[in-house]
């Protein structure tokens, strides 16, 4: 019944009204999980900002999304929480496998991420990983498996698909390129696009990033369907 509801709301929300949505002000609001309400209240988030009133409603629709807006203004839980109800939807369970992917541009960045997820995820049940190297590739390997979300540098995620055998991403729900700027700014280019070619196309994309991120789309293997782009930047926002 509770699932019922869900979907009614979710069905409410047109992506094409996306930008205007001005209704959505907290969390509550939102037809998200109570195990992920609780989180983010718990973790004392109440109102939503700009970029999450504005990419959340189009992402729990299971479009991709190109977003962009400057740093600070939250696009962490833009992300995290579609993620966390992607897969709650989907009736994921622990032994589901990797469900979801974060790429990160550095592995500072990749640990702030998990902590954020731990925080807002923690009456889930998904199990979640780091994946930053560092270590031997088969120790952090043996950490990795089988996990439901996995917060990862492309460096060494590229490393695993390329080398270690088990690593299973057929079932992948969905992609988050965090900061697709800086990832490509940093030379990743070329890794990502074989990350792409790893993953199932069949995948929900969302990309986030400080400035414009249309240069991105010339990525061959990101297989965008119908993006929706979201942007805060402008005065008018
Ligand atoms: P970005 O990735 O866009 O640079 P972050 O996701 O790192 O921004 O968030 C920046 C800061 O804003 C963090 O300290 C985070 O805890 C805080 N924050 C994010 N969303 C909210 C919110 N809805 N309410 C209050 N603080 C928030
Ligand atoms: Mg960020």
């Amino acid at each position: 019944e509770y699932i019922k509801n869900l979907e009614a709301q979710i069905n409410d929300f047109n992506p094409n009204d996306s930008l205007t949505i001005s209704n959505i002000s907290q969390f509550s609001q939102l037809p998200i999980s109570k195990e992920t309400l609780r989180g983010l209240t718990s973790a004392g988030f109440v109102s939503l900002t700009d970029i999450q009133k504005k990419s959340i409603p189009v992402s729990l629709k299971n479009l991709d999304i190109l977003a962009s807006a400057r740093t600070g203004s939250g696009k962490t839980l833009a992300f995290l929480i579609p993620i966390i109800e992607k897969l709650y939807r989907n009736q994921w369970t622990e032994y589901d496998g990797l469900g979801a992917l974060v790429l990160s541009p550095t592995r500072e960045l990749a640990m702030q991420t998990y902590e954020v997820l731990t925080k807002i995820g923690k009456y889930n049940s998904f199990s979640a990983g780091l994946v930053m190297g560092g270590k031997d590739l088969k120790f952090e390997k043996d950490r990795i498996y089988k996990m439901n979300i996995l917060i990862a540098t492309p460096g060494r995620i590229l490393q695993h698909l390329d080398q270690s055998a088990g690593l299973d991403v057929s079932n992948l729900q969905i992609l988050v390129l965090d900061e697709a700027d800086r990832i490509l700014d940093m030379g990743f280019k070329l890794a990502l696009d074989s990350i792409l070619n790893h993953l199932p196309p069949t995948r929900q994309t969302l990309l986030f990033s400080a400035t414009q991120t249309k240069s991105i789309t010339d990525l061959a293997r990101l297989s965008l369907i119908n993006p929706q782009y979201v942007d805060t930047d402008n005065l008018s926002n």
